[in-house]
């Protein structure tokens, strides 16, 4: 059965997990497969299965096929309303956990939040935050509060453009908006995905050159902006956050060593 996935040019580890998802199976219990390699496939299940593969071949996102993406230990739920969470925005958690270091109930904001990923990957490290988690698409914030309910994590969830309407003295403004470029040809691959949440007019920066402009006035004397961005938007991203008065520039690399992440700190005094 996942011979026949692989001769469709499924990934193996997609065809594994679809399987898995067809029988019921947690997608945890690889190594189950493993053991009953050669038993035949239930002639039930047998269908779900060669359509799954089909749609996974058409470039549904496995994700969505499973109704489930594990992001940072914690089992989300998702649906084409919302953006894929990416295996490389967890660079972006692991510093936004590193700036929030020695500070006691810390506020956070999350903008974009989509299946609410960054935020709640935030609050289940770091209990005492008060967590913010903004989005203008009311079908995502949907999602974001179901995986919150369903991992007993308190973030409060606002719709709401970007910055529009929230408090001032964050500790922390995290986002990973929409960066790509609207003639990008990667938007081919990624068409089934939410196009608000990736597209952000002609050079992909429009909303991050609106969240870093927006920042300052909603951010306390010390506290960090956070931006994801695309593979190529690291130096103009840092010079955006220089030219606005930000200090201590910087960019942090995704698993594949591309820089990938880029923020810096707001001194009100300087
Ligand atoms: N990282 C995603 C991709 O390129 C894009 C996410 C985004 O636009 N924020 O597949």
């Amino acid at each position: 059965m996942l011979s026949a996935a692989a001769s469709m040019g499924i990934d193996r580890l997609d065809a594994q997990l679809l399987l898995l998802h067809v029988l019921g199976r947690q997608t945890t219990d690889r190594a189950w497969l493993l053991v009953h390699d050669t038993d035949p496939l239930d002639d039930a299940v047998w269908p779900n299965y060669a359509s799954l593969c089909a749609r996974r071949k058409a470039g549904e996102p496995t994700a969505y096929l499973l109704g489930e993406k594990e992001f940072h230990g914690l089992g989300l739920q998702v649906d084409p309303r919302v953006l894929v969470p990416r295996p490389d925005t967890e660079t972006l958690v692991d510093w936004a956990l590193q700036c929030l270091e020695g500070r006691d109930a810390p506020t956070v904001i999350d903008l974009g939040t989509g299946s609410g990923a960054i935020a709640l990957a935030i609050q289940r490290a770091r209990r005492d935050a008060q967590v913010t988690a903004v989005d203008a698409s009311a079908d995502a914030l949907a999602v974001a509060r179901g995986n919150a309910e369903r991992l007993g994590l308190p973030v409060r969830f606002q719709q709401a453009d970007w910055l529009a309407g929230a408090d001032a003295g964050y500790d922390l403004i995290v986002s990973n908006p929409p960066y790509i470029a609207r003639e990008d040809i990667h938007l081919a691959a990624l068409q089934h995905e939410p196009q608000g949440a990736l597209v952000s007019g002609d050079d992909g920066l429009d909303d991050i050159r609106r969240i870093v402009d927006a920042a300052p006035a909603h951010l306390a004397d010390g506290g960090w902006l956070l931006l994801e961005h695309g593979y190529d938007q690291s130096a103009a991203v840092r010079e955006l956050l220089r030219e606005r008065g930000f200090a201590e520039s910087q960019s942090r690399d995704d698993l594949a060593g591309i820089a990938r992440c880029s923020g810096g700190i707001w001194r009100a005094v300087k």
